[in-house]
């Protein structure tokens, strides 16, 4: 990323965005990948190896000398008579900005303590002139983007063990009940904000809960709350065993820190939809960069670091859905 500021201070506009994109994005994606695929892939971005068509996927197709306005190489298919770029076809096709800038722009928003403005003032010091409304805009339209990817990673990876508990959250003013469950380990199984605290959410969050895990506890563990009994026998079925602790608050209130913290400086959301986007792309996000330790051994800084670049640059290329 510091390779990126340098250069916008040296460099005229467009020269930053080729920059930019092949500097930081692509160099991130080479270090994901195997020799033969670094090999082709710097070819594509070379535009000496031909991309395969996004609408007819035939491999015949011919490199452009027109670049889009974003430095983006075109390509065209004879096949169906169409002309593409990499981005064709991926969800942020239609926008101005470069993919990297929107995605960092949706990460940083999810991950740290910033609001819209925050964004947008960072970014206007790498020289993109950017309103926080459209930050805002790129929330609504990818952190759902961010959950639904995370989410699919970790179906059948929940322990056998799960915690589930409710915390409040405040939403237009009115207290809501953000359901969370975490296995034994304190990773995030799921999370669902619901309106109310009754019988029906925790029946949907159960429900919820298997789907994304894509399998049965053995034993469950749960606050007093009497909704729960019925429920768990209902959708998780009578050889589960439940236990309902009232120590379990020591477990899960750690847990429930972190988005606490995110939305304290926030002051409430101002609609539930919108709260709801938030906390489950937020939890989402922490869940998938958190530093696990095996046997509660501390995590030397150092590899913290570097599995927090990994991820983080593996995260940024899934999402971009380029085509390679
Ligand atoms: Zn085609």
């Amino acid at each position: 990323m510091s390779c990126w500021v340098t250069k916008d201070n040296r460099s005229s506009g467009s020269e930053w965005v080729i920059t930019f994109y092949f500097g930081y994005s692509f160099g991130k994606v080479l270090s994901e990948l195997s020799v033969g695929d670094r090999i082709a892939s710097f070819l594509i971005s070379r535009g000496e190896l031909l991309m395969s068509c996004p609408h007819c996927l035939s491999t015949s197709t011919s490199k452009r000398k027109h670049r889009t306005s974003l430095a983006y190489r075109t390509f065209f298919c004879p096949g169906c008579g169409r002309r593409f770029n990499r981005r064709t076809g991926s969800p942020f096709n239609d926008l101005q900005f470069p993919t990297d800038v929107v995605l960092l722009a949706v990460l940083w928003r999810l991950r740290y303590k910033l609001s819209f403005r925050d964004v947008a003032e960072l970014l206007l010091q790498r020289g993109f002139v950017i309103s926080y409304e459209t930050i805002r805009a790129w929330e609504f339209r990818f952190a759902p983007l961010v959950s639904e990817n995370l989410r699919s990673k970790r179906r059948g990876s929940a322990g056998v063990s799960w915690y589930l508990d409710e915390t409040c959250i405040k939403v237009g003013g009115q207290w809501r009940y953000l359901y969370r469950a975490i296995d034994r380990a304190g990773n995030l199984l799921d999370s669902m904000l619901s309106e109310h605290r009754d019988k029906h959410a925790a029946r949907r969050f159960l429900r919820r809960l298997l789907d994304t895990a894509g399998e049965k506890p053995l034993r469950m563990t749960t606050d007093k709350h009497p909704a729960y009994t019925k429920a768990i026998r209902w959708i998780v079925g009578r050889k589960v065993l439940h236990r309902q602790n009232q120590y379990l608050n020591n477990r899960m209130e750690q847990s429930h820190r972190s988005i606490k913290q995110r939305y304290y400086p926030m002051l409430g959301f101002q609609n539930f939809e919108s709260a709801s986007r938030f906390c489950s792309a937020f939890d989402e996000l922490r869940n998938y960069l958190r530093a696990r330790s095996v046997d509660d051994e501390p995590v030397p800084a150092s590899t913290r670091r570097e599995i927090f670049t990994g991820k983080w640059s593996a995260l940024m290329t899934e999402l971009a859905g380029e085509i390679s």
